[in-house]
């Protein structure tokens, strides 16, 4: 039987020939050969059960695409995770631990916790994308990472077949990386994920938000009043976002571009012979236990903001055909209008090249690049 003759007979979902650019929040791409929706567990057992017989066929997991860059076509099959629900599970005076499905809209989520005055992922409001890709890349945003939240997910081993659960420290969460982007990339799907979230208290007291993030206190000054609640951090975020982002509605975007860069401190001195300006952060090694691994284990480094060099080099704001920046952040690569794939590509290696040329640095994407 072939693949197509396969899925016809199952009951799944699918299509043949699907265009991509409406499943990637950049808007660019070619069709993928098929197309899969998982809107229950169930579906995901039966799917993999089909597939060990066409493993030679290639598979990319989807959410929402809004950190997937297709740069063509997909010559295999897309598996779309829609499965959704929240589930409370457990329950005591100070946590409420809540399941979501991995097809679940993030925001959602965390408008959920809000209304119910859970407290966690208020800091996570408004990133695109769904429950199952957060752990991918330990989304963070504005001074809480989705780990802190985190308690357990639980995942279908493609070759098996087999459901496992996996805890936090199995997880190897890091900066914007866990074991998922690394050595399981394409060996697990995530199926759902469990959250434990502290019962707030009816005002938010100023040490705890501004400890997370201070820049929310300005902007939370502009839209609520003193004392602050759960749902003013949650809208003061909202604000913020609309305010420094491009908005999906508006551009193709898959927000930051690139990761940060750590650089030694003696790397930095010689960046501020260049640029007296350079803005960097001090690093606690602490909190990037992967980073000891590579060659910064015995020096002192430093984070430096890759929007502010790219900003710096001129990026910010420059358009090529239909592919850009946005003209508030450098980072966050733009189309407006239609591109294609390569034409993304192509301006996101002049913008490496252009850093490399500049500092010596080779800035890495945050993106998955299909
Ligand atoms: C405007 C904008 C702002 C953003 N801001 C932030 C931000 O502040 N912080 C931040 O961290 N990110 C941010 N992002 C990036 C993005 O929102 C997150 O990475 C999000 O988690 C992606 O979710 P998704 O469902 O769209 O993932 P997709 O793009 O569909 O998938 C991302 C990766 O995860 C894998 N994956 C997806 N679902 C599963 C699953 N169920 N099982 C296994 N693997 C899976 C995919 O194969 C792919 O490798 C932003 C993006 C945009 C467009």
């Amino acid at each position: 039987m072939t693949i197509s003759e396969s899925l016809k007979s199952s009951l799944l979902k699918y299509k043949e020939n699907e265009p991509l650019a409406k499943h990637s929040t950049m808007r660019v791409g070619d069709k993928a050969d098929f197309f899969v929706e998982i809107h229950f567990e169930e579906d995901l057992k039966s799917f993999l059960n089909l597939y060990k017989d066409y493993t030679d066929l290639p598979l990319l997991i989807l959410g929402e695409g809004s950190n997937t860059l297709f740069s063509d076509g997909f010559r295999g099959i897309v598996l779309q995770m829609v499965n959704k629900g929240i589930e409370k599970i457990d329950e005591d005076n100070e946590f409420v631990t809540l399941k979501a499905s991995a097809g679940q809209n993030w925001h959602e989520f965390v408008k959920y916790c809000v209304d119910n005055n859970l407290s966690g992922v208020e800091n996570l409001a408004f990133i695109p994308g769904t429950i199952g890709a957060a752990p991918v890349q330990n989304i963070a945003a504005y001074g809480q990472v989705q780990e802190d939240a985190f308690l357990s997910l639980e995942a279908f081993e493609i070759s098996s077949a087999e459901k496992r659960t996996f805890d936090e420290p199995e997880c190897q969460f890091d900066y914007r990386s866990s074991i998922f982007k690394n050595e399981l990339k394409d060996k697990y799907i995530i199926s759902s994920v469990t959250y434990k979230l502290k019962k707030a208290s009816e005002y938010i007291p100023e040490t705890s938000y501004h400890s997370r993030y201070e820049s929310l206190g300005g902007i939370l000054e502009e839209v609520a009043q003193e004392p602050y609640t759960l749902k003013d951090i949650f809208h003061a975020v909202i604000e913020i976002r609309k305010r420094k982002l491009p908005q999906v509605k508006d551009y193709g975007t898959l927000g930051s571009f690139f990761v940060n860069h750590f650089i030694t401190t003696e790397k930095l001195k010689e960046l501020q012979d260049k640029f007296p300006d350079i803005q960097y952060y001090p690093v606690d090694k602490m909190q990037y236990p992967a980073l000891e691994d590579q060659s910064l284990k015995d020096a002192e480094f430093v984070k430096i903001p890759v929007g502010w060099l790219l900003e710096e080099l001129g990026w910010k704001g420059k358009m090529i055909g239909n592919v850009g920046t946005y003209e508030k952040h450098a980072l966050c690569v733009i189309t407006d209008g239609p591109a294609t794939g390569q034409e993304v590509i192509d301006y996101m290696n002049k913008m490496k090249q252009s850093v490399f040329d500049a500092t010596g640095i080779e800035i890495t994407s945050e993106v998955n690049i299909v």
